[in-house]
């Protein structure tokens, strides 16, 4: 069967997995749509392989990079978040993967939702700033939010194992990033160089960092409570450097059901484009003849601090989720423009988030308010000395 998708940030690390996902399956998956920030010459190349009806960039400063030739003549042209909207409303698609960066995406995915269409959703932002309002939105137009981050994936596939009642934790596993080893009290001196060296996986810049500071992780925990409804003291995170198990479910009589692959984030997107069916794919096979080791370890809250951040944002509610991740956005530009160090990136979330006006039940404009204030503030930010 057919499945016509939109790809918002097509030019991306997880853009361009899914467009492999999409050559391996020519026959299931066709590409409606394509969106990209600032690549244009990517996104143009895109276009002329995939055929999709509309292209949209939000960049709109491009707009004289453009000319008419740029894009293949058969497809329509449209700009910015306005270009989103009418692109996840019009397409004739089925599912829009969500793979922008960012509080960026949140718009395009309610839109989506709106327009009563399933979401794949890699943009983890989203849920952190707008879990309630995305998820029920999801819920009353009968919509699926269908996980591609690895561990959410990995949980998505664990928990078909037994009923929502029959679980009691979940388990998500972290490579531990750049810095699991390095000693603790020279980690202010990261250089940006370290702290994009991921050891398992090739990702995109931002979420590079936030799996060195760890904060990665603070946003995936809140990432499970909402789309699993799992409360606090039900998740757990476990370090884990080879990234080969993916996450874990435990039942209420001890059966612990893992998802095991090694580190290819194809695995996750085609899952969640081909759902319910597992489909041959272009991912590397485990290969338990090759001598490995695999590691479990508790995380050290000195050296993340970021990761209870996670667990407060889940307990305080609200905009809370909005604070800190405006915050974080703007702390890892901040220290990738070398303005701020790399231990200053969670001290600058922990202020902004303590200290934001909260509000307990927020709309969507709420939400927006918090996040334009959080940037404000944390462009602002100095480290006390
Ligand atoms: P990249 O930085 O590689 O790609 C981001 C994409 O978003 C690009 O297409 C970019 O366009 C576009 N973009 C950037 N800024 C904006 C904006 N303001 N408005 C609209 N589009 C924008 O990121 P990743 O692919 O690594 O990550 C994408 C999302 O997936 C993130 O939320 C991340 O947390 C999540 N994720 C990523 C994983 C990975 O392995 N990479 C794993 C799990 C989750 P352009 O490049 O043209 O400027
Ligand atoms: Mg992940």
């Amino acid at each position: 069967m057919m499945k016509p998708i939109v790809l918002l940030g097509s030019t991306g690390s997880i853009g361009t997995q899914t467009l492999d996902v999409c050559r391996s399956h020519p026959d299931r998956l066709h590409v409606r749509g394509l969106s990209a920030h600032s690549r244009v010459a990517e996104l143009a190349q895109q276009a002329k392989e995939f055929r999709p009806t509309y292209v949209v960039i939000t960049d709109e400063t491009k707009r004289d990079a453009v000319g008419s030739a740029t894009f293949p003549s058969g497809t329509i042209l449209l700009w910015g978040q306005d270009g989103i909207d009418e692109l996840v409303t019009r397409a004739d698609a089925d599912t829009v993967v969500a793979a922008m960066v960012g509080a960026a995406g949140l718009r395009g995915t309610i839109r989506a939702l709106e327009a009563r269409k399933n979401v794949a959703l890699a943009n983890k932002e989203t849920l952190v700033v707008g879990g309630p309002l995305v998820t029920e939105l999801a819920q009353r137009n009968g919509c699926t939010l269908l996980p591609i981050d690895s561990e959410h994936s990995a949980l998505w596939q664990c928990l078909q194992n037994g009923r929502k009642e029959e679980v009691s934790r979940v388990i998500l596993t972290a490579s531990g990033g750049p810095f699991r080893t390095r000693p603790i009290e020279t980690l202010a001196e990261a250089t940006i160089d370290e702290a994009l060296a991921h050891p398992t996986w090739n990702m995109g810049p931002k979420i590079t960092i936030d799996s060195a500071t760890m904060m990665n992780k603070a946003l995936e925990v809140i990432e499970a409570h909402w789309l699993f409804q799992m409360s606090t003291d039900q998740i757990d995170v476990v370090i884990h450097p080879q990234s080969m198990v993916h996450s874990m479910v435990e039942y209420q009589d001890g059966s612990v059901i893992a998802q095991i692959s090694p580190p290819d984030m194809r695995l996750p997107i085609q899952y969640a484009l081909t759902y319910p069916e597992r489909l041959p794919g272009p991912c590397r096979k485990l290969n338990l003849k090759e001598r490995s080791t695999w590691e479990f370890a508790e995380p050290d809250g000195a050296r993340y601090p970021a990761l209870r951040l996670g667990y407060e944002v889940i307990r305080r509610g609200g905009t809370s989720g909005s604070a800190l991740n405006a915050a974080n956005e703007v702390a890892v530009e901040r220290f990738l423009q070398r303005s701020i160090r790399f231990t200053d990136i969670v001290s600058l979330c922990e202020a902004i988030l303590s200290r934001h006006p909260f509000v307990a039940k927020p709309t969507l404009e709420d939400l927006m308010q918090v996040d334009r204030w959080a940037r404000q503030e944390a462009g602002l930010w100095t480290p006390s000395v």
